[in-house]
């Protein structure tokens, strides 16, 4: 499953990233998914939940999931337009763009721990 290794990724990701004393006072993991990703979040919030049963490590930890619109940016005239009903049309100057800079990423956003 897709979001199966999506999920996997994440966690190998945050454990490169941070000290395993830090990865212990993890509180909550924010993504940005972007509607154009292929990746549906609540499909993403059952592999998290799955994940846990064969690892129990971070199974206090949260996920949020927060989905990002789709944006172009205009070759002619460098306008970022939030792109409705599909419609690649800059607002601005009224031309065709398909130069999308937001909605077909996944990242993990923001990482929370927990003060001690
Ligand atoms: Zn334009």
């Amino acid at each position: 499953m897709h979001e199966t290794s999506i999920v996997n990724s994440i966690m190998r990701t945050l454990e490169l990233e941070f000290e395993a004393a830090q990865l212990h006072k993890m509180s909550a993991i924010h993504l940005k998914v972007g509607i154009l990703s292929n990746i549906e979040p609540r499909l993403l919030h059952n592999a998290y939940s799955a994940y846990h049963l064969s690892d129990p490590t971070y199974q206090h930890v949260a996920l949020h999931i927060e989905s990002t619109s789709l944006k172009i940016q205009c070759d002619i005239c460098s306008h970022i337009t939030d792109v409705e009903n599909y419609r690649f049309i800059c607002a601005h100057c009224g031309r065709p763009s398909k130069n999308v800079i937001q909605g077909e990423e996944m990242l993990i956003h923001k990482v929370e721990f927990i003060d001690d």
